[in-house]
């Protein structure tokens, strides 16, 4: 679906556009875990000998998890891309460029999805700006309400406190 001939491209741009499922394999091993298909469109043209240049997006439901509190949080990620297939091995320290085979028959755009799709997804989430995330000593949802345990120190007081305990020399 994400291949295309290079006998086709020679006779102009084509049309990317493509749903690939959750369980694809392409996906495996990425660590997202997508809740339904990625969506890619945009165009692919040759830009000179042995060069193709991809400029398209991706679209795909993520569940995330909020960093504090572990709810989970849905998230619809998107990304443009801009990537370049190419033969010639000196273009490829580009981080938006892939390697063509010299031999290649046609151009195969998911390495430069499954990449893309890595970046974009954010590192951690939040459910929410103020989420007050879990007691780290009873494990309940403080955004519920308060627990009953004692406050926690803060850990930059503790640091300090042990700084001013240190003796000089
Ligand atoms: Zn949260
Ligand atoms: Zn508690």
């Amino acid at each position: 679906m994400l291949q295309f001939d290079l006998r086709e491209l020679a006779s102009g741009p084509v049309d990317t556009a493509a749903q690939l499922g959750a369980e694809d394999p392409l996906f495996e091993g990425l660590g997202v875990a997508l809740t339904g298909p990625v969506r890619v469109s945009g165009r692919l043209q040759a830009a000179g000998a042995g060069r193709f240049y991809w400029k398209g997006s991706l679209r795909a439901q993520v569940g995330g998890e909020c960093r504090r509190c572990l709810a989970p949080v849905p998230l619809t990620v998107t990304a443009d891309i801009r990537a370049l297939f190419t033969e010639d091995p000196d273009a490829q320290e580009d981080p938006d460029s892939y390697p063509l085979a010299h031999d290649a028959t046609q151009v195969d755009l998911r390495p430069a999805v499954r990449e893309e799709l890595l970046l974009a997804v954010p590192p951690w989430v939040v459910c929410r700006e103020g989420c007050r995330g879990l007691c780290p000593r009873c494990g309940k949802d403080l955004n519920a309400g308060p627990c009953g345990c004692p406050p926690a120190r803060d850990p930059r007081w503790q640091a300090l406190a042990a700084l001013k305990g240190k003796p000089r020399d």
